[in-house]
């Protein structure tokens, strides 16, 4: 099951909320209810509910805004947008590509913090016209509203500034070493080692603050090192794959002759079948024609209980809805088409003919062999 809600679509890039962000919105509409008490303490519960619910509608708004700027360069620098979901430390643009140079790498990362910031400068803006003063404590719910938008989204810049890639301030540091050293692979590979660093020094200084008695902020702190590490961390290994898989070809891990099934086996008699065998890509035939192809994927769509009438030809999917590769094309391209539609194998086809299949475990087993090797090269 996806664990994201869709939410609908704006300048056609699909939008989604993580479901951890359900528990995020009750954590922020409490805190903004209690901060905007203590601002105004007369203020009537129902004054200040409804202002913690709109404030947090409205920063919602505003991180999607800042992931939306991401997404919208990106497009205009050539490179296509999947969609974008937020979750508990924000949001991501799950953009399809990695930049093709430098100059993109910059531009997709600096324009989330500047739209944040430019955001924030909006605001605070706006609260001093309506009369609201640096230094002194808002008066009206709207200002004060507008006050705690503005800073949010300041310290949103801030926060997103922090040069730990893959964060925007990360990506910013690997587009100026890009620059610099001309490969985009080894700043990569550069920047992610300085942001397993910086989310090194955020677990330390959690830790510290968690002993020295500052336990709420610590362990703030130390969860987001945690994150910031994680992320660094498959970043380079899978910059790391990246270097490993260089110069293969699908047709060089590809196994060859696909297995035919009839297309009047049942469904139960396919599983079967599928459990006995190392495939689980399978070419379904009916007569002497090619029908198209089966997976776990459609088996699972059709109910358990139908499998025992129902023919593997009712649920085969035809190729030219599939997520295919060709021979030629490098391994590591293969592997994108894999991971961003989410299936295990790939049908490899030259034209219109099915020449086999590459599948995400024949990858696995040639990193594992090459990775042996590297340190003797
Ligand atoms: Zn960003």
């Amino acid at each position: 099951m996806e664990r994201r809600i869709k939410l609908g679509r704006l300048f056609d890039v699909e939008l989604g909320l993580h479901y951890s962000w359900i528990i995020v919105a009750f954590l922020v509409i409490f805190s903004l209810a209690a901060n905007f008490h203590a601002i105004g303490p007369d203020w009537s519960g129902a004054t200040v509910w409804s202002m913690a619910a709109m404030t947090a509608a409205l920063f919602f708004m505003c991180l999607l805004a800042h992931e939306l700027s991401h997404a919208l360069v990106a497009r205009a620098r050539g490179i296509p947008i999947r969609r974008i979901t937020l979750f508990v430390f924000g949001g991501v643009a799950e953009i399809g590509e990695e930049a093709h140079d430098a100059t993109s790498e910059f531009l997709m990362a600096i324009v989330g913090p500047l739209s944040s910031g430019i955001i924030g400068g909006v605001l605070l803006g706006l609260a001093t016209l309506a009369g609201w003063k640096l230094g002194v404590k808002p008066l009206t719910p709207i200002t004060a509203e507008l006050v705690w938008l503005g800073f949010i989204n300041l310290g949103l810049a801030a926060f997103n500034l922090v040069p730990a890639f893959p964060m925007d301030g990360g990506r910013v540091l690997h587009a100026a070493i890009w620059h610099a050293t001309g490969s985009g692979d080894r700043s990569g590979g550069i920047s992610s080692r300085i942001g397993q660093f910086i989310a090194a020094g955020f677990i330390a200084i959690g830790m510290v603050a968690i002993f020295s008695g500052d336990g709420f902020s610590g362990l703030w702190l130390a969860a987001i090192g945690w994150l910031l590490f994680e992320q660094a961390t498959a970043t380079a290994a899978r910059l790391r794959s990246k270097e490993l898989l260089k110069g293969l070809r699908v047709s060089d891990l590809m196994s060859s002759g696909p297995q035919v099934i009839d297309g009047a086996m049942t469904i139960r008699d396919l599983v079967d079948h599928m459990l006995r065998s190392r495939r689980n890509l399978f070419l379904v035939t009916r007569g002497n024609a090619v029908i198209g192809i089966i997976t776990p994927h459609e088996v699972l769509a059709v109910p358990r209980s139908e499998w025992e009438e129902r023919q593997v030809q009712d649920a085969v999917q035809p190729l030219s809805t599939m997520a295919v590769a060709t021979p030629d094309e490098p391994v590591v391209e293969a592997l994108k088409t894999m991971l961003g539609s989410h299936v295990a194998e790939l049908p490899v086809l030259s034209g219109s003919l099915l020449e086999g299949a590459i599948s995400q475990s024949d990858i696995l087993k040639t990193l594992r062999i090459r990775e042996q090797f590297t340190n003797v090269r």
